[in-house]
């Protein structure tokens, strides 16, 4: 599901017609009415508006393209970006995003500590678009626990099954809410690693939780911070802040353990990513209610972030990014070594069908 975020200028034009389209009348999130215009996307001349919700700050594509609808421009994309390049610039450009990957599973791993929420040994946990399956492997192998992971692909499935040992139970995200799991085949972590503001239908995405988390399960997420650098993007039906995470895990049931904006791996200065981790509410206690939100934080976040790209405060950035954040050589090699073994299979088997 992450995969082709950075495709955009490859994808091929898709038609969007009314019949691809479910509009909003009220937010998804809150269920409040109080919606004003935020922007709009252009993408192959099609043109999407997002609006923004007063009362918990949610920022969506309103009329927003069905799960259909997506499947196809996924679909198109991913056979375009497999054949367009050459083999060398292809393992070069999987090799940094792999570097990516495994900054982003420290990250991940250190807030669940942080959270006091790491995984004992012999834990499951379900990554959710778990494409290749490095993240959600390298942090069960950090905590000796069984990674599980959804993925559409099949490429990616079965890269994350040879290489990853990663089982994959199910395709889609949909297809995992419609399914139980056996005895004892809940899972301890469920792992949205950029993919829950990819999703359509955030009300299957927590069916499928409900179904699947272990009674003391928890919840790890992280997605781009809206309040910091608008991340719309035709495959981001939703761009969330705090404010609207915690209103979208209030309202089915959870409670924040902890919900943090960092830059961590690409800026020291802009935290342009939040990290979340969530378990079930107990019973007794009661979400805080939202008030109207000014949406003041967002005019701050935004401007500092133009403060730091327009100003020679960029330098500052690129240095201590550089400091805190650098990969070291193991993850490197890793990460080649594995973006050559990925285009070994990828020759391998499925070439025939591009
Ligand atoms: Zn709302």
């Amino acid at each position: 599901m992450s995969a082709p975020q950075k495709e955009q200028k490859n994808t091929p034009a898709i038609a969007l017609t009314p019949d691809d389209v479910i509009p909003h009348g009220r937010c998804p999130v809150c269920d409040g009415d109080d919606l004003v215009a935020y922007t709009e996307l252009t993408f192959h001349e099609i043109i999407i508006p997002y609006q923004r919700c007063r009362r918990c700050d949610l920022v969506f594509m309103n009329p927003v393209p069905n799960q259909e609808w997506y499947d196809r421009l996924y679909g198109q994309a991913f056979w375009e970006t497999k054949s367009a390049k050459a083999a060398a610039e292809k393992t070069q450009a999987r090799q940094k995003q792999l570097i990516k990957e495994l900054q982003r599973t420290d990250k991940l791993c250190a807030a669940l500590d942080a959270a006091g929420c790491s995984p004992a040994p012999g834990a499951r946990l379900l990554e959710i678009g778990c494409a290749f399956g490095l993240i959600i492997s390298s942090i069960a192998e950090h905590y000796q626990a069984t990674p599980f992971g959804v993925e559409p692909s099949e490429m990616a499935a079965g890269f994350a099954k040879t290489l990853g040992d990663v089982e994959i139970i199910a395709p889609t995200i949909d297809q995992l809410s419609e399914t139980a799991p056996g005895p004892g085949g809940e899972m301890d972590v469920i792992l949205f690693s950029h993919v829950m503001e990819n999703v359509v239908d955030l009300n299957r995405v927590f069916a499928a939780i409900d179904r699947w988390l272990a009674p003391n399960g928890v919840v790890l997420m992280e997605t781009p911070n809206s309040t910091v650098q608008n991340s719309t993007h035709i495959y981001h039906p939703y761009c969330f802040s705090q404010d609207s995470l915690r209103q979208l895990f209030g309202g089915h049931g959870f409670e924040i353990v902890s919900l943090r904006a960092s830059g961590r791996p690409s800026s020291a200065l802009i935290p342009r990513y939040l990290t979340l981790v969530a378990k079930r509410r107990a019973a007794e206690k009661q979400p805080a209610a939202n008030g109207p939100h000014s949406g003041l934080d967002r005019r701050f976040g935004h401007g500092w972030r133009q403060t730091v790209k327009r100003t020679p405060l960029k330098f500052v950035d690129r240095i201590l990014t550089g400091i805190l954040y650098a990969p070291d050589a193991a993850a490197k090699q890793r990460a080649g070594d594995l973006a050559k073994a990925h285009l070994a299979e990828a020759t391998g088997s499925g070439e025939d069908n591009g």
